[in-house]
């Protein structure tokens, strides 16, 4: 590789988040995001050193918007400087287990995936073509949101279902968000300086939101299934229901499998619960001014997280550190309070003055220096993650193809 930059992709249904960085400082370059592709408000938006830009593209699709931000960065003298390009998949089934470079078995197995992802990988695939398109000459790798949690013992990834549905369909859980488990857990190592047997609670609250179990550096549990629906409650998506209740609605209101599907995908969560809206800011804001609906909506995403993380930490020996990240995990101290006032039994105690500043002046921790479990704050960043991984594989793959240095005798 001339420069180890790397250009990160993360391609979505209509939309294309990039960004230029450093993998070994962590500097980005060059960051932005084209959204609402393939309609007439497309755009894309980008900053670089500090400067914001605004490009209004109608009607672009990916690849368009490729062609884009390519001629961006050459504009800007960045194309030289890439060497090269990590690529976000959701959904890597059991095949993958770590990321990997990109060749046309791996193609052909992220298209198999599909199946088990049909909102996302069909757009991470359009994404590599669409690159590979305009960046030949580069590698491209793949790192995959389910791959972390691959480590799972199988009491963790079964349901207890008939088990032909597993070795037929591959019907199991995979959880999501690995990327980001990976770059926190790593964090609280180094800033708690762990040792290596060491057990963590994270949560990943966002718009979609998962916690996970990590012993020695490996996910033993998590609350995503074999689809984002599963475990928490989410800004949209339900969480656990009973799964019966697909047939009672189809009996009781002629609810087609999609529409239940939708409703809990689309319509439920944070949003279905307050009737107001998915975004925790804004239920915050109205539970402050004294909405009922935007209370209890918070009150069962408390319960039902604090209630999950006590079940996660029963495949943990001890608990080390309990990590918040993600939008709501890194900024709601509200949250974070709830949700730890319920974990006692678990031996968590906050300082209430760490948690409102968001650990900010405490290296991200929130419990007081001598209690065990330490409970930090610490922001995500999977695409440093991503850089980390293509930079690595891209070396090693130099590293094995370079003929060895002959030997004297
Ligand atoms: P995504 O999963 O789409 O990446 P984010 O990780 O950005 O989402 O998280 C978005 C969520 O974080 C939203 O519900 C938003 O309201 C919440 N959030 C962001 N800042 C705050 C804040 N200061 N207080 C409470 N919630 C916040």
């Amino acid at each position: 590789m001339t420069s180890p930059n790397v250009l990160i992709f993360n391609c979505g249904s209509s939309s294309l988040k990039f960004a230029l960085i450093d993998p070994i400082s962590g500097v980005e370059v060059i960051s932005g995001l084209a959204e609402r592709l393939g309609e007439e408000l497309a755009s894309i938006r980008y900053s670089m050193g500090g400067m914001k830009q605004r490009l209004e593209l109608p009607g672009a699709d990916h690849q368009e918007a490729c062609a884009q931000i390519l001629g961006l960065l050459t504009e800007a003298g960045l194309k030289q400087q890439i060497g090269a390009i990590g690529h976000r998949v959701v959904h890597g089934g059991e095949r993958f287990r770590e990321s990997t470079l990109i060749d046309a078995q791996v193609m052909d197995t992220i298209r198999d995936c599909q199946r088990l992802a049909p909102l996302h990988n069909p757009a991470n695939l359009i994404g590599i073509e669409v690159a590979q398109q305009h960046f030949p000459s580069l590698q491209h790798v793949a790192v995959f949101d389910t791959a972390f949690h691959q480590s799972m013992p199988a009491e963790a990834y079964l349901y207890a279902i008939p088990y032909a549905l597993y070795q037929q369909h591959a019907v199991r859980r995979y959880g999501f968000h690995g990327t980001s488990y990976r770059y926190v857990s790593q964090r609280a190592l180094e800033l708690l300086e762990l040792p290596t047997d060491h057990s963590l609670l994270c949560a990943h609250l966002g718009n979609g939101s998962s916690a996970a179990a990590i012993r020695s550096g490996n996910s033993v549990d998590t609350t995503m299934g074999l689809t984002p629906l599963e475990g928490l409650v989410m800004g949209t998506r339900s969480g656990n229901v009973d799964p019966n209740l697909y047939d009672f609605l189809a009996s009781e209101c002629g609810y087609s499998l999609q529409q239940t599907s939708r409703m809990l995908n689309k319509e439920s969560g944070l949003l279905g619960l307050s009737g107001l809206s998915n975004d925790m800011r804004t239920l915050e804001q109205a539970e402050a001014e004294g909405n009922e609906r935007a209370r209890l909506a918070i009150d069962i995403y408390v319960f039902t997280l604090a209630r999950q993380l006590a079940g996660l930490a029963t495949s943990l020996p001890h608990l080390d550190a309990l990590v918040f990240t993600g939008g709501i995990g890194e900024n709601s101290s509200r949250i974070r309070e709830a949700t730890c006032r319920r974990l006692s039994i678990l031996g968590i105690d906050i300082d209430l003055e760490r948690n409102v500043a968001n650990g900010a002046q405490s290296q991200g921790r929130i419990s007081a220096d001598n209690n065990t479990p330490a409970v930090l704050v610490i922001n995500t960043n999977e695409e440093l993650m991503i850089a980390r991984d293509t930079h690595h594989l891209v070396a090693q793959q130099v590293a094995d193809t370079e003929p060895s240095p002959s030997r004297h005798h």
